[in-house]
Formats: C-alpha cells, sequence, structure tokens
C-alpha cells in the first residue's frame, strides 16, 4: 500500500522543497546586477543568515552529490580562501545597511579542510564586517576522518555552536563500496573532540539505500551511533544519478537495495532512532527532545531552508563560494558552481550571480503553503492565504492533485486547513507538490524577472 502510494506519486522523483521555487527553476536573467541591488535593499539590522561553501575535499565518496573537487594539494584552498575574503569584502560594500547576523553555516565540501587559522581568521573577517548577534548560531559540516584536534579546539574558540558529522554507515562491506572508510572510533573521537573544545550540539548524517546496505546494517549503524549520543540525527536516502554525478558510475548497481528495501531501511533507522529517544522531526531529521530542533517543531516553529530543517527563521540570507545559494526579501540566487568560474568573477571585483529568482506574490503564498506542510503535516489554507492577500479557494478546490490525495486517504481537509494523515507522513512531498504552481512545467518563463 505504502509503495503503491510512493509510485502513484512519484514520491521519490519529487523536490525535497527546501526552497519555493526549488533552485532548477532559477534563471540567468537575475544576475550580478539584480542581486546587487537585492543587497543594498538591505535594511541596517535585518536578521540575516550566512552561507560559506568549501569545495574541496581529499578523497571521492562514490556517492557523494555536493558541489566538490578533489584534492591533494593546500594551494588551490589557500587561492579559494583569497576569494572568499574578497566577496565577503564586496557584499559587506554593497549592502545598503548591516544586517544582524543570527546563523552562520560552513558546508562543504569539507569546510575542515581549512587551517585552524585560516578558518579563525575568516570568521574574524565575518565578524568584522558584520554585526553579529549575541548568541549567533555558528554551524560547520565536519569529515571525522581528518579532525584534527587542533581544528576542533579551533573551531571551539571561534564560537562554533553545531557540528554536522558525516557517518553514512558503519558497515565495513558498504563503505568499501562508497570508498568511505571510517571506523567507529573515528566518529566518537571526533565528536568527543568537539564536545571537549564547547562544540555543544552534535548531528550525524546517516544513509540507507547505499549499495550491499540491508536492514541489520541500517540498526546496527543507527545503534552504534546513538551510543555516541549526538543531538540530532539527518537521515538521506542516497540518490543514485550517475549521469548528472559521473563519481557515481563507480557504484555497483546491482549492488543497490530497491524501492521496497530502501523504505524497509528508512523505517528501521526510523524505528531504532524513535526507541531511543530521538523525535522524529518532518521528513528526514530526529533530536533528542530538549535540543532546539525538536522544541521549535512542538511550538509550531520549525522551518525548512537549503540545509533541510532548522530553527533559522531569518528571510535574509547571504551566500559565499562557489555554488552557495542566497535569498534576500525580493528573491534568489546563486553563485557560479565552477570554482574557476566563481573565482574569475571574484578576481575582477564583480559579484559572482550565475541566476536567480525574483517571488511573486502568488510565490511567497506557496512558499509558506509549503513550507508549513514539510515542517507541521499541516497548514492552514485559508489562513495563509487571506494573510497573502488571495482566495483560498484556486487553491483548495479547483486542486486536483489534493482531491486525489483526499481520495486516497492520504489527507484531510477541514475549514481550509489540510492535514497529512500520520501513517501518510511518507507522501508529503506529494501534499507539498500539489501547491507546486511549476511542478509540471518542464521549461518555466519568468515574467518579472530582471
Ligand atoms: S566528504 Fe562529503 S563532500 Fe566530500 S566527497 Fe565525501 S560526501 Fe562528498
Amino acid at each position: 500500500m505504502q509503495q503503491a502510494l510512493i509510485e502513484k506519486y512519484g514520491e521519490a522523483r519529487l523536490p525535497r522543497y527546501t526552497s519555493y521555487p526549488t533552485a532548477p527553476g532559477f534563471s540567468p536573467t537575475v544576475g550580478t546586477g539584480t542581486y546587487g541591488d537585492w543587497l543594498a535593499a538591505i535594511r541596517p539590522g535585518t536578521d540575516a543568515s550566512l552561507y560559506l561553501h568549501i569545495p574541496f575535499c581529499r578523497s571521492m565518496c562514490w556517492y557523494c552529490g555536493c558541489h566538490t573537487t578533489i584534492t591533494q594539494r593546500d594551494e588551490p584552498i589557500l587561492d579559494y580562501i583569497d576569494m572568499l575574503r574578497k566577496e565577503i569584502d564586496l557584499v559587506s560594500r554593497t549592502v545598503g545597511g548591516r544586517p544582524t547576523i543570527r546563523h552562520v553555516h560552513f558546508g562543504g565540501g569539507t569546510p575542515t579542510i581549512m587551517q585552524p587559522e585560516e578558518f579563525r581568521d575568516l570568521i574574524g573577517l565575518l565578524r568584522a564586517r558584520f554585526a553579529f548577534a549575541g548568541g549567533a548560531e555558528i554551524a560547520v559540516e565536519i569529515d571525522p576522518r581528518t579532525l584534527s584536534a587542533e581544528m576542533a579546539t579551533a573551531l571551539g574558540a571561534a564560537g562554533v555552536t553545531r557540528a554536522s558529522l558525516g557517518v553514512q554507515s558503519f558497515d565495513p562491506v558498504v563503505q568499501k563500496a562508497i570508498n568511505r572508510i571510517q571506523s567507529e572510533a573515528q566518529t566518537a573521537e571526533a565528536a568527543a573532540r568537539l564536545r571537549k573544545a564547547g562544540v555543544s550540539g552534535i548531528n550525524f548524517d546517516l544513509i540507507y539505500g547505499l549499495p550491499h546496505q540491508t536492514v541489520a546494517s541500517c540498526i546496527a549503524t543507527a545503534q552504534a551511533a546513538i551510543r555516541m549520543r549526538p543531538e540530532r540525527f539527518a537521515v538521506f536516502g542516497y540518490a543514485h544519478i550517475p549521469s548528472f554525478k559521473k563519481h557515481q558510475r563507480l557504484i555497483d548497481e546491482r549492488a543497490l537495495p530497491d524501492a521496497a528495501l530502501r523504505s524497509a531501511q528508512a523505517e528501521a533507522i526510523a524505528e531504532t532512532l524513535g526507541g531511543a529517544g530521538y523525535v522524529r522531526i518532518g521528513l528526514d531529521h530526529y533530536a533528542l527532545p530538549e535540543d532546539s530542533l525538536a522544541l521549535a517543531a512542538k511550538r509550531g516553529r520549525l522551518r525548512r531552508n537549503f540545509q533541510g530543517y532548522t530553527t533559522d527563521a531569518c528571510t535574509t540570507l547571504i551566500g559565499f563560494g562557489a555554488s552557495s545559494i542566497g535569498r534576500t526579501a525580493e528573491g534568489y540566487v546563486q553563485n557560479e558552481v565552477p570554482p574557476g568560474l566563481y573565482a574569475q568573477r571574484i578576481a575582477s571585483g564583480r559579484l559572482a550571480t550565475a541566476k536567480g529568482y525574483r517571488l511573486t506574490a502568488e510565490d511567497r503564498l506557496r512558499a509558506e503553503i509549503i513550507e508549513r506542510l514539510m515542517c507541521d503535516f499541516r497548514v492552514d489554507v485559508t489562513g495563509i492565504a487571506a494573510r497573502h492577500g488571495f482566495d483560498a479557494a484556486p487553491l483548495l478546490d479547483g486542486n486536483a492533485k489534493l482531491a486525489a490525495l483526499a481520495e486516497d486517504g492520504a489527507i484531510d481537509i477541514r475549514g481550509g486547513t489540510v492535514t497529512v494523515r500520520q501513517d501518510h507522513r511518507f507522501i508529503i512531498r506529494a501534499v507539498a507538490a500539489a501547491f507546486d504552481a511549476y511542478i509540471d512545467r518542464s521549461a518555466r518563463t519568468h515574467s518579472k524577472a530582471a
């Protein structure tokens, strides 16, 4: 039944809605000039988040879906950090008023590929150019295989509050099949070093659907990870798209679990984490009940952004680095993806914007409906539409997808509120897609894009 509905609605192929509209809808018609205007319109004291992308790793994990480059040399990394610093200067000169920074996220790649002093200097520059709020959250993605004691200390000293550790699977057979050998001891040591340095919020990323993975190995990995007691887990299904990510061709397709097995693995991990006291949050996150993410979910204050579920309520996000995505009140922007092209643009003194999207009033309405669904599994469509100055009727009554979902017993619609039934939460992306005006279009036009 579950599998039949997943296939009927194409759940696995639908967006994860970390933004609306989603990134494939961005267009080069939003470029440097537009982004410059949007930055200039930021008012002093606007709550904002920063994202910095570090696109380098020492070895390639064959399942990787990130924008990253493998290098054994330090020179390209140093050159890149130099460009990041230039971009930070350029953006800070372009913003209209100094925003108040409440969240910073270092993603990659492997941000901790930097040397401790390089990281310290970069944080120092950010603090000099922007006004950080007291208690601002600073989060860093970590590869436990390469985290030195010195780097852990530097992260703590720089005020890092959260660390997200890639774990994926502890099964040695799976690790060999994905080219990522990482012992339990390495992971435990990295977590212990971070805690000792004062980084109090630890997240582990786990993946199911990897080659040779079984339900039993998923449970064993979750149990081993639970013993290290991270505050949060993010659990993702492996997306095998070798036509898009060439290194994924190194993965033996015959060893990949089928859709039914993937679903059983996801459920087994969910049950194991739930049994250990972790609260399930949204589509794919878990947290200890006292963690801020669990509390935000309980209070209906959970948010969703490019990093997934978050407590970050800022609507302004300034991205730095190759491929980074940002958002201002007017819309989304994305930097050039190839690090060489990004560097060229910054070296010439210009912003590195490659494409973006200017939000319409209707986009904002649909974005809020989709975000609430993804976070709460329920949404007051009538109330949100009224706040945005829209009539809810076309969204509800004339919505064939919603009617089909109700017919299949996946949702209830009462008094203008759509609720996803507890036992149908696996189909949340299909419910969100029922409010996506662009999902069925193969090519879009942007009537208001500049
Ligand atoms: S460490 Fe992370 S970003 Fe780097 S190759 Fe592995 S999965 Fe990709």
